[in-house]
């Protein structure tokens, strides 16, 4: 009995990890076609200076939508196209849409003016590629300075390939392009990070900002976090700013910098024009 119940399990394991591995394939496969097909979206969401109230960046956040299974979140195929090495030309095509998009957005609103764009490069896309010239030509195509664009790493990059990320930063920093250094305070983070390599702005991690409010210890961090960067002279950005409290706290810190829902959620380039004149008027 137990061993015929062990089998139908077994085989229902079976018929699961077959469906997974089917799905992945359907979404490697598709992947191949999704920028062609005009199913990659950039969304954008605002940052928010808390001293002023104003719009002062948006981050650009890449969104899949499937013909088929709708839509399908960043967490879920931009690492699948990290290991194909499709991140290269979806990577590309997100750093010159939402440039372009920038100098639409300044052409329009001159509320626009001295907005700028944060866009997310993972590891595998600075490993494998000259970006800095990808870097100069986008921001070139479309005549913006290099204080339109602000780079966002993770750690993992620092880690994995210390001294290509330091050649890269360096140079970057020669540009005037700023770097900042996203998720902080999840993986390793290790302090030397932010004195050996040419960081601009620290954005701290969603998960300490959301626990602030209810958890002495989480706004403890996210003080300490401030504190530091203030005297290393580097800019912060608190991630997943989702209440009235919590930008009161951030204020109180003397953080300068605040994204996250309470403002807006990502959202598309056509809405985000109400938010450029809804913050900057
Ligand atoms: P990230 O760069 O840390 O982006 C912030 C994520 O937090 C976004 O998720 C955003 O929608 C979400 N978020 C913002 N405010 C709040 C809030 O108040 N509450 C909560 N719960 N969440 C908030 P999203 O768009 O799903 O992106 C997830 C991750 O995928 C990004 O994390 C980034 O690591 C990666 N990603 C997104 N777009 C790109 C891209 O174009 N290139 C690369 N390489 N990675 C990308
Ligand atoms: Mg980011
Ligand atoms: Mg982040
Ligand atoms: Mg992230």
């Amino acid at each position: 009995h137990a061993k015929e119940s062990g089998k139908a399990r077994y085989a229902l394991f079976d018929v699961e990890m077959h469906n997974a591995a089917m799905k992945r394939l359907k979404i490697e496969n598709d992947l191949r076609h999704a920028l062609e097909r005009n199913e990659i979206k950039v969304f954008y969401q605002p940052i928010i200076d808390l001293p002023t109230g104003r719009l002062v960046a948006f981050e650009a956040l890449a969104r899949w939508i499937h013909a088929d299974l709708g839509f399908i979140p960043p967490d879920e195929f931009i690492p699948i196209t990290e290991e194909t090495g499709m991140i290269h030309s979806i990577g590309q095509f997100i750093l010159h849409h939402s440039l372009g998009t920038l100098k639409f957005w300044q052409t329009q609103y001159p509320q626009a003016k001295d907005i700028s764009i944060s866009v997310n490069f993972s590891s595998k896309q600075i490993e494998h590629h000259d970006l800095l010239s990808e870097i100069e030509m986008a921001l070139n195509e479309n005549q913006l300075p290099a204080k339109a664009l602000k780079v966002e790493i993770t750690e993992g990059l620092l880690i994995e390939n210390a001294e290509l990320a330091q050649q890269l930063l360096k140079s970057l920093a020669e540009q005037d392009i700023q770097v900042l250094l996203d998720d902080f305070g999840t993986g390793y983070s290790s302090l030397s990070y932010l004195h050996k390599f040419t960081l601009h702005t620290i954005k701290i991690d969603r998960s300490f900002i959301y626990q602030m409010d209810h958890s002495e210890e989480h706004h403890t961090i996210v003080k300490t976090i401030a504190y530091m960067c203030k005297h290393l002279k580097k800019g912060v950005i608190a991630e997943g700013v989702e209440s009235e409290k919590h930008t009161k706290m951030l204020k109180e810190l003397g953080i300068q910098h605040a994204q996250g829902y309470f403002y807006s959620r990502p959202v598309s380039g056509e809405d985000a024009k109400e938010l450029i004149v809804k913050y900057n008027s």
